[in-house]
C-alpha cells in the first residue's frame, strides 16, 4: 500500500501535488486559530449522568392530544429522563406523577416574523412563569423576558417557518436553535435546519442544536428525536446549567461517544454509522462515508477536492469515527453524522476561542 499523506495524491487517482483549491483565499483570505487540544464538552470526562431530553412537547393544555399527565406517563414508557411541556403560548403545570420523566417548565411563543410575516416560534425552556410577552414582541424581547423567567431561549423549526436569515436579530439572545423537529419531518419533510443553522453559524451567532418532536399526536410525532444532556445529576438545576453550557448533543438514533481535538485534528466516535461529516462555515466542510469513494469495505482514507485530510475509523462495514484535519478557514466545526437507516446525530458547533 502507497502510504497517505495531505497533499499527495491518491494512489491511483494521480494529480499535481497540494490542494485543487485554496480554502484559504476562497474565503476571503480569512483565517481562524485551531482549537487548543483537549477533550470537547460533554465528552471531556466531567462527572455526571447522560440524560435523554423532548424539550418540546404539546398537550391537550394547547393543541396536543394527550393530557400532560399522559404525556408524561408516555414519555416515561419511551424511555425519558427529562421532559419540557412546552404547549403554545402558556406554562403548563407540572402533572401528578412519580417523578418520571423529570419535568421542567416550558413554553412555545408565538410570535411574528418581521419580514416574511410568517410565524416565529420561540422555545422557553425551563422557564418557571410565563414570561410576559405579546406576539409584536421582537425576537430579542421574547428570548430576553424567557430568561427572565429562569428559561433558555431556542428557536423552533426555522425551515417549517420558513424564516428569511435576515429577519432573526436578537438571535444572539437564544441559546440554540432546533437543527431536526420530528412534526415538521412527519408533516412536510421540512425537519432539517442545517443549511440556515450554518449560516447564522459563519456569521458568528454562537448557537447551540437541540433536536425535538414537537409531539402533539400520539404514534406520529413522538419518540422520534432527542437531545441528550450531560448534567451533573438529574435535577432542574444541572438540566439547566447543562443545557447553558451547551453540554449536550441532539439525535435521532446514533450516538456520539467521543470529541477531542490533538495537534490539529478533530477525533470523533460514534456508534456504527455509515457517514461522519465535519461541517464548518459554507462552503468548508468533509465528510467520510463507509464503502463508498472508493473506500472499499475495510479502506479509510481519504482527502476532499479542497485537500483537507480526512479518514474514517472502520468497524465492518460501518464506521464508529473518523479524523478531520482542521482547516484555518473553519470558524466553527460542527459533527452530523447518519446511520444506516437514515437516523442522524448533531454535535454542538466547535469554537477554537
Ligand atoms: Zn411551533
Ligand atoms: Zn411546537
Amino acid at each position: 500500500a502507497v502510504p497517505w499523506r495531505p497533499g499527495t495524491a491518491t494512489p491511483g487517482q494521480p494529480r499535481a501535488a497540494g490542494p485543487r483549491c485554496d480554502p484559504v483565499s476562497d474565503s476571503g483570505g480569512a483565517t481562524h486559530p485551531l482549537p487548543p487540544n483537549g477533550s470537547i464538552p460533554p465528552f471531556d470526562g466531567q462527572e455526571g449522568v447522560w440524560l435523554r431530553c423532548a424539550l418540546h412537547v404539546h398537550t391537550s393544555a394547547s393543541d396536543g392530544w394527550l393530557t400532560p399527565l399522559a404525556q408524561r406517563r408516555a414519555h416515561a414508557w419511551a424511555g425519558y429522563d427529562v421532559l419540557a411541556l412546552t404547549d403554545h403560548d402558556q406554562y403548563t403545570a407540572e402533572p401528578p406523577g412519580d417523578g418520571e420523566p423529570l419535568v421542567i417548565g416550558g413554553t412555545e411563543l408565538s410570535l411574528t416574523a418581521p419580514k416574511s410575516a410568517g410565524p416565529l416560534h420561540l422555545l422557553g425552556i425551563g422557564i418557571t412563569k410565563q414570561p410576559d410577552v405579546d406576539r409584536d414582541a421582537t425576537l430579542d424581547e421574547a428570548a430576553k423576558a424567557v430568561r427572565a423567567a429562569g428559561g433558555l431561549p431556542f428557536l423552533a423549526h426555522p425551515v417549517w417557518s420558513g424564516l428569511r436569515t435576515d429577519e432573526v436579530e436578537g438571535i444572539d439572545a437564544c441559546a440554540g436553535v432546533e437543527i431536526y423537529n420530528a412534526s415538521c419531518d412527519i408533516e412536510q419533510d421540512r425537519a432539517h435546519a442545517g443549511a440556515q443553522t450554518d449560516v447564522w453559524l459563519a456569521m458568528g451567532h454562537r448557537l447551540s442544536l437541540i433536536a425535538t418532536d414537537d409531539t402533539h399526536y400520539p404514534g406520529f410525532d413522538d419518540f422520534r428525536a432527542w437531545t441528550m444532556v450531560h448534567a451533573q445529576e438529574r435535577s432542574r438545576a444541572a438540566v439547566m446549567a447543562a443545557l447553558a453550557a451547551g453540554r449536550f448533543y441532539a439525535s435521532t438514533g446514533p450516538r456520539i461517544t467521543a470529541l477531542a481535538v490533538h495537534d490539529g485534528v478533530l477525533t470523533v466516535r460514534t456508534t456504527p454509522v455509515r457517514s461522519i461529516a465535519a461541517l464548518a462555515n459554507p462552503p468548508f466542510g468533509a465528510q467520510v462515508r463507509a464503502g463508498v469513494h472508493s473506500l472499499a469495505y475495510g479502506g479509510r482514507r481519504l482527502r476532499t477536492g479542497d485537500g483537507q485530510a480526512l479518514e474514517g475509523i472502520n468497524e465492518g462495514d460501518h464506521l464508529t469515527g473518523a479524523h478531520f484535519a482542521w482547516n484555518s478557514a473553519a470558524r466553527y466545526i460542527r459533527i452530523a453524522i447518519t446511520d444506516e437507516r437514515g437516523h442522524r446525530a448533531w454535535s454542538n458547533p466547535i469554537w477554537p476561542a
